[in-house]
């Protein structure tokens, strides 16, 4: 079966050779039809994220199902999301919803990622779900399979970080800071001001993503211009710490700060004293794809949250390799037969 690599910064290509099959009960073999760039791919194909060489890439990921082993619930012909990591459900940490920490597999087991377990990745022709019950949900019926391959994966980050706190906080203040990861930080503008945030400013120094942003309501403005302490949720779409600290700047008392990335460029300076005072929370680390799954869902069924908003580059399957190079805000590679 065929699927795309990493070989090295700038080139992804389509390799033959490597077997898929079921190995064991309440697993599922899926066909990917659809399969978002990720952010997170961006990365690693720039060599901004190491990624060893050979590695398969792509994990968000719209599929339909080829077989379902004894017990899975599924069944072929389903068209599903793929959680982009590999979770069993029923540990500890998948029951509290870590699903991207579960115990079962090699830590940070995932598609497309380079991660240790050999589960392959989302540009492929069949993949193995280890835990097909807890690991696929269903896509809505009649949708635009295209257009919402996002809520497998980044719409989950983004949901993380401002949908919870809107709901908690009335006329919520929103700040986030773009820029890389790109489309999950305006994926978190534009959810934000979906969920009904009574203010969602975003800074960025691309003057593209800020019309995307701007087109949806949401204030742009320089990072200079943020208020002092004003914002009661700031999310974080930037690796560098002039952003953390300027995030942490910005925070409001009982804040809610949620970084989508690392700081690349070293540890940010802090004013512990001043944020301990303010009682500002932190949220860093990888997204729990699944445990978010229903939250990402839970935006786009009742908020109206759009993914397609984010406009994007919808490349044949076979295109799909050389598009994952492209310097492209986001692409997107879907089957013929996906409808
Ligand atoms: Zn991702
Ligand atoms: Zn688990």
């Amino acid at each position: 079966m065929k699927q795309a690599v990493f070989v090295n910064p700038g080139r992804v290509e389509w390799r033959d050779g490597v077997v898929v099959e079921l190995q064991g009960a309440g697993e599922a073999i899926v066909r990917p039809l659809v399969v978002g760039r990720c952010d997170l791919d961006v990365a690693f194909v720039r060599g901004v994220m190491p990624m060893p060489p050979g590695s398969p890439i792509g994990h968000e990921i719209i599929a339909e199902v080829l077989e379902a082993g004894e017990g899975a619930r599924v069944k072929a012909g389903d068209r599903v999301f793929v959680a982009a990591q590999i979770s069993c459900g029923e540990c500890a940490l998948c029951r509290r919803g870590a699903t991207g920490r579960c115990q079962r597999v090699p830590f940070g087991a995932s598609y497309g990622m380079g991660r240790e377990g050999g589960f392959g990745g989302g540009l492929s022709d069949r993949l193995r779900v280890p835990f097909a019950d807890a690991m696929l949900t269903p896509t809505p019926p009649h949708a635009e399979l295209r257009s919402l391959v996002g809520l497998a994966d980044m719409a989950t980050d983004a949901w993380r970080g401002v949908g919870p706190h809107i709901a908690a906080i009335p006329d919520a203040r929103v700040l986030v800071i773009g820029g890389m990861p790109a489309v999950i930080g305006l994926f978190a503008a534009i959810m934000a001001k979906s969920c009904g945030a009574a203010v969602v400013d975003y800074v960025d120094d691309d003057e593209n993503r800020r019309d995307v942003a701007s087109k949806q309501g949401v204030r742009c403005i320089a990072i200079g211009q943020a208020a002092p302490a004003g914002y009661d949720i700031v999310f974080v779409a930037n690796p560098t710490r002039m952003a953390l600290e300027a995030a942490f700047a910005a925070a409001a008392p009982a804040a809610r700060v949620t970084s989508a990335a690392p700081c690349i460029d070293g540890s940010p300076v802090l004013d512990t004293p001043a944020l301990y005072h303010r009682g500002v929370s932190w949220d860093i680390g990888r997204p729990d794809c699944r445990g978010l799954h229903s939250g990402a869902m839970e935006a786009w069924s009742c908020c109206g949250f759009d993914p397609a908003i984010v406009p994007a580059t919808v490349v044949s399957w076979d295109d799909a390799a050389e598009a994952w190079s492209s310097d492209d805000l986001y692409v997107v590679a879907a089957r013929a037969d996906a409808r």
